[in-house]
């Protein structure tokens, strides 16, 4: 079978830009730096953001982007996920690694790895997400630790990063099968046996989407949602990318009318309830007759 050439353009690039933030991480690093390294690398390759780059710590599980003038800093044996997602004409891949800082923690990191593996392997067309959910959650079980139950995976169209059907990260009843010729993204997250294995939604991690277009007052509002339909499309988008190109105090404000008006929404952060370390691993692939391929593996 055929697919569209930056679609595995996309996914080459997200996996060079994920081997090389792995490398950058450090303790001590700015978030932020950490955050337009990655988003300068995937232009640098070709591809654009399919979204803001995401730094989550410790039991923050996802959604976190650096604001503009963010200060935070990586600290002390701390877990971060790096998320990533690059697209080519809208063609999407989505991959993350976990960078550990504290040996205890290790485990999580393989565990979430192994399990994305035999998630991986379980997949052809035909297969039900369900299985895959239990190839996932067995693995996490079998190293004595949990999945976080209401994150899964996702199905993905061009310039859609979450398309409907999902990956479960457990064993349910889902009955929807995967079909050949489909794209999803499979994530599973690990966290401690004593931690709730569930995340809640916390602050806004500083990342919006495009809602709908609704009646506003202000002029730079409307120049910036033109901007924000046009560039970003359905894709999500930091406000750091908006701040940097205007003033900051008046795209404060505009971007605060289109959140009101609902032209936008914010993406919460998603933190373990329990405030429990959380550990992820991410790939995108492309469901065969036999099996899938995987456009963001190691070259
Ligand atoms: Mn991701
Ligand atoms: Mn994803």
């Amino acid at each position: 079978m055929e697919y569209p050439e930056e679609l595995i353009k996309s996914g080459e690039i997200a996996c060079k830009v994920r081997e090389r933030a792995r490398d950058y991480v450090k303790v001590g690093s700015k978030v932020i730096d950490v955050c337009e390294k990655v988003e300068t690398w995937i232009k640098e390759l070709g591809g654009l953001p399919a979204f803001p780059c995401n730094v989550d710590i410790n039991e923050i599980a996802a959604h976190y982007t650096s604001p503009w003038d963010d200060s935070s800093i990586i600290p002390p044996d701390s877990l971060v996920k790096i998320d990533i997602g690059v697209h080519i004409d809208g063609y999407p891949a989505d991959t993350a690694v976990t960078v550990c800082f504290n040996p205890e923690l290790n485990r999580l990191v393989e565990a979430a790895e192994m399990a994305l593996e035999a998630g991986i392997r379980s997949i052809k067309a035909d297969v039900k997400a369900s299985e895959v959910g239990y190839a996932i959650e067995n693995t996490i079980r079998l190293m004595g630790l949990k999945p976080i139950r209401n994150l899964t995976g996702h199905k993905m169209a061009r310039y859609v990063i979450h398309a409907g059907e999902i990956i479960p990260n457990v064993s349910t009843l889902d009955g929807h099968k995967l079909r050949e010729g489909e794209v999803y993204a499979v994530e599973p997250f690990t966290t401690l046996l004593d931690a709730s294995g569930e995340v809640r939604d916390g602050p806004s991690g500083y990342i919006f989407q495009f809602q709908k277009k609704r009646a506003i007052e202000g002029k730079l509002s409307k120049e910036i949602l033109k901007m924000i339909q046009t560039r970003y499309r359905t894709l999500p988008f930091a406000s750091r990318w908006i701040m940097r190109e205007f003033p900051k105090s008046e795209a404060k404000g505009a971007l605060e009318e289109l959140l009101r008006s609902k032209c936008i929404h914010a993406y919460p952060q998603l933190i373990e309830m329990k405030n429990r370390p959380v550990a992820q691993a991410e790939h995108t692939l492309i469901v065969t007759k036999d099996g899938c391929e995987v456009t963001t593996a190691k070259y």
